[in-house]
């Protein structure tokens, strides 16, 4: 078993690893080194270099390949771990109906628009194919899981949007397994009205009518919304079936699984951070896995800062401190793989920004928005002429709203975007922002907290479209 120590080292090989995928514009097929030559490159044991090789293939943007010729393989990504690792967050972080029926709001009916924009004909054939999937629908079947909205948002042909709103689905599916519906007819009920919705949004699209996709979809989400909160038992009991982990899955999914399950059974349980969730014999005992499989599950958690492992008397698996930083590298990673493009992230990113300014002009009676206002609102140092600072203080402007708006899926959201463009803008060198630009970002940042203070939502809604356009050229 590696230490702590030995741990990180890991996790910083295996982001070295990654930052060279990337690099090297994701030549698949190719080869990093073999284990040989990566243990003596970073100058590191075997068991560390095989751990930072299990991270790498946890992403799924690598395998290693063992035999002659064999070595550490490039490989397209998939969502899968990316979207598990962030619902998985977000889960034991603690999210409420509220903010993820808000986040869809947000965003789904972006991608409805932008779909009736750039829907083609293979696009109409697959919301066709899943509409009459619904229809097929009977009482005794499995419910169909609203696959229309993960369907419709590939139509957006915006892969920011479609990871977003693929991680939104999961939530919701997971809140609707939670709902009692009292009768079966009831159910088909609620489903004919979702269908009846889904076909009108489909038709809005097809004819390419953006402004009539996007409000079918707000109303639709608001008659989802209504639905749940309605449906949703008050306290929320999180009656799951048990996860089978069997034999059949290959020894590295099987580690992934058990984490993911683990994960659910800690967010579920309410655990507090610090306790001891349970000592390995009994957690080998309770799952049924070999120690090899257990312990491989605890390297994730560990890695994505959900519980860790500590030895000794009165050890066993430790519930963490949820940090959103692992959650962050594995979605921009598998982002960055799908190559968004300026405006894919631009247009995500505003939508964003400008629900956050009309939060926080709603709670701007509040102490906490009052003192934000306050520390924002001191002149720039004209003679430090240190555009670094400025470039921090643009970032804190803009985290600082989201935190204040308080909708935790959506931060999360921004700070996906913000970690994109960092990694877009190390890679390709831009130029640093002028002493003007740095002066025109303060000025527009002090128009945007006067229409905050005198809760003009209109306004503060305008200023915040009118700044990030202008701020684009060097924000992003
Ligand atoms: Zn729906
Ligand atoms: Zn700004």
């Amino acid at each position: 078993m590696s230490t702590g120590r030995e741990s990180k080292l890991a996790a910083r090989i295996a982001r070295d690893l990654e930052a060279e995928i990337v690099r090297r514009a994701w030549a698949t097929g190719e080869s990093l080194g073999s284990e040989h030559a990566l243990q003596e490159r970073f100058g590191v044991s075997r068991s560390v270099l095989r751990e930072a090789v299990r991270l790498v293939e946890h992403h799924q943007v690598a395998r290693m390949r063992r035999g002659p010729g064999g070595g550490l393989i490039i490989c397209e990504p998939d969502a899968g771990p990316a979207t598990r690792a962030v619902v998985i967050y977000l889960e034991h972080l603690g999210t409420t109906l509220g903010d993820l029926l808000n986040a869809r709001l947000v965003l789904e009916p972006l991608a409805a628009s932008l779909a009736a924009e750039r829907i083609d004909e293979a696009g109409i054939a697959r919301l066709r194919a899943v509409l009459a999937g619904e229809q097929e629908w009977r009482p005794g079947l499995p419910t169909p899981r609203d696959e229309f909205h993960i369907a419709l948002a590939e139509q957006s042909k915006n892969p920011v949007l479609q990871l977003f709103i693929d991680v939104l689905m999961r939530l919701t599916t997971r809140y609707a397994m939670q709902s009692r519906t009292d009768t079966a007819s009831e159910a088909i009920e609620a489903l004919d009205r979702m269908h009846i919705d889904h076909s009108e949004i489909v038709a809005a699209v097809t004819s390419g009518d953006s402004a009539q996709a996007k409000m079918l979809s707000e109303r639709h989400i608001e008659a989802v919304t209504a639905w749940l909160q309605r449906h949703h038992p008050g306290t929320v009991s999180r009656r799951r079936k048990p996860r089978r982990l069997t034999a059949e899955v290959p020894p590295g999914k099987l580690g992934e699984m058990l984490a993911a399950t683990i994960g659910d059974d800690i967010a579920a349980g309410g655990w507090q951070v610090g306790s001891v969730f349970g000592t390995e014999t009994a957690l080998l005992e309770r799952y049924r896995v070999s120690r090899a499989v257990f312990r491989e599950a605890v390297r994730l958690l560990e890695y994505h800062s959900i519980a860790h492992m500590r030895r000794g008397p009165g050890g066993g698996l430790v519930i963490a401190k949820p940090q959103a930083q692992a959650s962050i590298d594995t979605i921009a990673l598998y982002l960055q793989y799908r190559d968004p493009s300026r405006e894919d992230l631009r247009c995500v990113r505003d939508a964003i920004e400008i629900d956050n300014v009309a939060k926080v002009v709603k709670r701007r009676g509040e102490s906490e928005v009052a003192a934000f206002l306050a520390a924002h609102r001191s002149d720039v140092d004209e003679t430090s002429g240190d555009v670094s600072d400025a470039t921090a203080e643009e970032f804190r402007f803009h985290v600082g709203l989201a935190q204040l708006a308080g909708n935790a899926l959506l931060d999360l959201f921004l700070r996906i975007i913000v970690e994109l463009f960092r990694r877009h803008w190390t890679s390709t060198g831009q130029a640093p922002p002028t002493w003007a630009d740095v002066l025109a970002v303060h000025h527009a940042h002090l128009r945007i907290a006067d229409a905050i203070e005198a809760g003009d939502d209109s306004l503060a809604r305008y200023r915040v479209r009118r700044h990030l356009d202008a701020a684009a050229s060097w924000w992003l």
